[in-house]
């Protein structure tokens, strides 16, 4: 049996955790200590839902293999990151489908990368056409819900897809929505520039989530209504936020969770397949990169439309409770808890018979950034080390 003394990251609480085979075997409170401070944090693995690669290797790409499948996502463990959903962005069909192919063959090689990836994310191709709503997008791929085409892509992942973001305006978008929904999988918006009266048929649709609020669209819009105020004010969709420190800025991050309350937050990284790149151009897929020397990731020759972010899923957890004012715990839940809830799939909590997806990470409080130590996947330690093991 391993065991080890932490802190906890929602109480603060000392605890000795010990694990056997996959699971927690039993949290016990350790009594008042002089000094916490030598005591790494625990909390749950952070689960991230919108990867779309690292190092240069991206899910979407059509050259991808089972190998560099693994190889993303073992340097995710760095990060805190112990399950994640792969995210393959609009593209060919052909593309698509080998990238999911390529993440099935890789889950049935390896039992530990089907225990991380908890899912697979599709964004895309059914999106807003216009600068802006698209993003980084390729306008050639762009294109209405296909259904039939979705479900080869749903065959290909071994049935792995759990999430897809579409534009609410998307020809063919409520039917779809139905459908997927009713095949158990979450859709969320994105990438729109849908109308109030489209956002709301959506969300009655089934939509329960809105991709990366507040970034996808335009750079100049009308007042109100909006789509983002008719996304921000709509109770039934979750909102997920980059909280990289370039994406939105500090007063729009606290805004969106006011405004949705902590359950209904996720965060996500929206890691580009460039991050941990070196600054410099990059082609990829026909459009032009640039990892710049300050970390924002863009298109080529302007800094205005950003392509997924350069930071990591652990420095977007701190920068929430910076910039937002958070709880290490209710920023550690929003990267977690709620992103479980959503996709509706067992959440990882510091409890007997959980499964030991766990991290252990220094951190000094608000403006620092958080430190992963080690990273556990059901109970198997994936990065860095144990404390006090015996
Ligand atoms: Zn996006």
């Amino acid at each position: 049996m391993t065991s080890f003394a932490a802190r906890r990251y929602d109480t603060g609480e000392p605890v000795r955790i010990s694990l056997e085979g996959e699971q927690i075997a039993a949290v016990e409170p350790m009594g008042p200590l002089e000094d916490l401070e030598p005591l790494p944090y625990v909390a749950p693995g952070f689960f991230d839902l919108q990867i779309n690669g690292h190092g240069g290797v991206w899910f979407s790409d059509e050259s991808l293999t089972s190998d560099a499948v693994l190889e993303v996502l073992a340097a995710h463990f760095r990060f805190g990151v112990t399950r994640l959903c792969p995210t393959l962005i609009t593209n060919s069909f052909e593309a698509i489908h080998d990238g999911l192919t390529a993440i099935r063959q890789a889950c049935e090689r390896e039992k530990w990368s089907d225990q991380m990836v908890a899912g697979c994310h599709i964004e895309g191709p059914y999106i807003a056409a216009e600068d802006g709503p698209r993003g980084a997008h390729p306008l050639e791929h762009v294109r209405g819900c296909d259904w039939s085409e979705f479900e080869k892509w749903q065959k290909a992942s071994g049935g792995r897809v759990r999430l897809v973001t579409l534009a609410a305006e998307a020809d063919g978008a409520e039917d779809f929505i139905r459908q997927a929904v009713a095949s158990g999988v979450t859709v969320a918006i994105g990438h729109t520039a849908a109308t109030t009266e489209q956002i709301t048929a959506a969300v009655d649709a089934g939509a329960r989530l809105s991709t990366h609020l507040g970034n996808g669209a335009h750079g100049t819009m009308r007042r109100h209504p909006n789509y983002i105020w008719d996304q921000l004010g709509e109770p039934r969709l979750t909102a997920s936020i980059i909280t990289d420190g370039h994406h939105l800025p500090p007063s729009v991050v606290r805004s969106i969770i006011f405004a949705k309350g902590t359950s209904g937050i996720v965060l996500t990284c929206d890691a580009s397949g460039l991050a941990g790149c070196a600054p410099g151009e990059y082609d990829y897929h026909g459009g032009r990169f640039e990892v710049l020397a300050d970390g924002p990731i863009v298109v080529a020759g302007q800094r205005q439309y950003l392509a997924g972010s350069g930071q990591l899923t652990d420095t977007c957890v701190s920068n929430a409770v910076t910039m937002a004012g958070l709880t290490l715990g209710q920023a550690c839940d929003m990267a977690a808890l709620n992103p479980c809830r959503l996709l509706g799939i067992p959440v990882v909590t510091l409890t007997r018979g959980s499964r030991a997806d766990l991290i252990l990470f220094r951190y000094g409080g608000s403006g620092t950034r958080l430190q992963v130590t080690a990273a556990m996947l059901a109970g198997a330690l994936r990065f860095g080390e144990l404390p006090g093991t015996c």
